[in-house]
């Protein structure tokens, strides 16, 4: 039985006033987007409907509340916010039922606040933060997406026919989103699309002038100017493309963070194939030799699918040597699952539950191994940690640069109870297991 994908909810979205608050109410709308939300056009279509409120004039203010009054009577499901979120007596005394009313600039509320009314349904095969990160994510580390959809047509994956062909968002928006998210306390930015590797394949030849300069929209380019933005900038989902080698010396500087998330997903050059993968070439270890050589920090974590039709003992076999060879230092394992609507449902060699699981053991035992090698390897170091939490007895939790929120290891510090969340310091490493890694701050 395939698995169903759950509809995403629809958001609509009634924008007043002048051009801050529309830059606001884009900046909502980009959140709302990366966690999954579709947008609907129009009241009908919509779960939930914000109304971004102006309360400069008085007219102004009257204009507001007749779009709030609007809303309600079309819709039923609404959410204020905006400057008139200032005067949320006088919009409940007229309008009771709306869901929940916040101030000018509480992006993170208005957003917890569509989370409430309108849940997203968790679904692994289609979000791209993953189900702990739809929370909404403490004020020190944003998600930013750079463009939606893919090129792609991956056997397994169902997010063209539902989310359409890559489209890039404008480097000038991206950057001064990564600014505002900068300016309100943001210290790591990840950057998430499908396919980070091929932004701006759709816009390149329309660059925008950002603070004077062109910026052309291409990886290199962008990642280098959120470097210039942001302390710390991760890249997720990277193809193993040519010119993924242009970022490498932009993480040996110190620009971006030397890591690197590529969904592999196999190495077997034959279940490649039959996945229909991007960048399926076979000097990949090559490159991440070479790679390793510009940058001897990077951290590359990984996730692979066992059990696709057609895998055999060898394939699979071939997948261990090649973990072997790559010691990649995170690995995140799936037994394949067919999805209602892919491609590769249809394909011969269905691989037994049991074969599979016996898989999943296999290659978990290998690449906790080499994690946990990678790991003890850093005993005695002097790495630079962010602050997610500091506990009450002088404990705090944070991350390396090796680790992105939710998906890797994290660092239990001692003797941290003066740090804040967001806080970077430089810290000693004591110890390690297999994922995390335990130390003390120097300061
Ligand atoms: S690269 Fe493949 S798996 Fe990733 S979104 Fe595109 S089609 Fe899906």
């Amino acid at each position: 039985m395939a698995t169903k994908i759950p509809e995403a909810p629809r958001v609509g979205m009634v924008s007043l006033g002048c051009p801050k608050n529309l830059v606001d109410s884009e900046r909502i709308l980009t959140k709302l987007r990366s966690d999954g939300y579709a947008m609907s056009p129009d009241y009908a279509g919509a779960d939930v409907v914000l109304v971004n409120t102006c309360g400069f004039l008085d007219s102004a203010k009257e204009e507001s509340l007749e779009a709030i009054g609007e809303a309600i009577a079309e819709n039923g499901r609404v959410i204020v916010t905006g400057c008139m979120g200032k005067e949320a007596e006088v919009i409940r005394a007229r309008f009771p039922n709306v869901l929940a009313v916040t101030g000018a600039h509480q992006y993170e509320e208005v957003v917890g606040a569509v989370h409430d009314a309108a849940p997203m349904p968790p679904s692994p095969f289609v979000n791209l933060v993953p189900d702990a990160g739809l929370k909404l994510t403490p004020r020190h580390y944003s998600y930013l997406k750079i463009s939606e959809g893919c090129n792609h047509r991956c056997a397994f994956c169902i997010i063209p026919a539902l989310r359409g062909d890559l489209v890039s968002r404008r480097p000038d928006a991206i950057l001064r989103e990564a600014e505002k998210l900068v300016e309100a306390g943001t210290k790591e930015l990840l950057v998430i699309s499908q396919d980070t590797s091929a932004y701006g394949v759709d816009i390149r030849k329309e660059p925008r002038m950002w603070k004077g300069q062109e910026v052309i929209p291409h990886m290199t380019d962008l990642a280098r100017e959120l470097g210039k933005i942001a302390p710390w900038v991760r890249l997720h989902y990277v193809y193993p493309y040519p010119h993924v080698d242009q970022v490498i010396p932009l993480m040996a500087e110190g620009l971006i963070l030397p890591y690197l998330d590529i969904p592999f997903q196999h190495a077997s050059p034959s279940v490649l194939r039959a996945m229909k993968r991007p960048a399926n070439e076979a000097k990949v270890l090559e490159r991440l030799k070479k790679w390793r050589e510009i940058a001897p920090d990077l951290t590359i974590r990984s996730t692979f699918v066992v059990g696709f039709p057609g895998e055999t003992e060898a394939d699979f076999q071939y997948l261990l040597d090649w973990l072997d060879e790559a010691q990649l230092d995170r690995v995140g394992a799936f037994r394949f699952e067919p999805v209602e609507g892919a491609a590769a449902n249809d394909l011969p060699g269905a691989v037994p539950e049991e074969v599979k699981e016996e898989r999943y053991a296999r290659i978990m035992e290998k690449t906790a191994a080499i994690s946990a090698a990678k790991l003890q390897a850093k005993i005695g170091r002097m790495l630079e940690v962010i602050i997610d939490e500091v506990g009450e007895e002088g404990g705090a939790t944070g991350r390396s640069q090796a680790d992105a929120p939710e998906i890797d290891g994290e660092v239990f510090l001692r003797d941290a109870g003066h740090l804040s969340q967001g806080d970077i310091v430089q810290v000693e490493i004591e110890d390690a297991d297999e994922h995390d890694l335990y130390g003390v701050p120097l300061a």
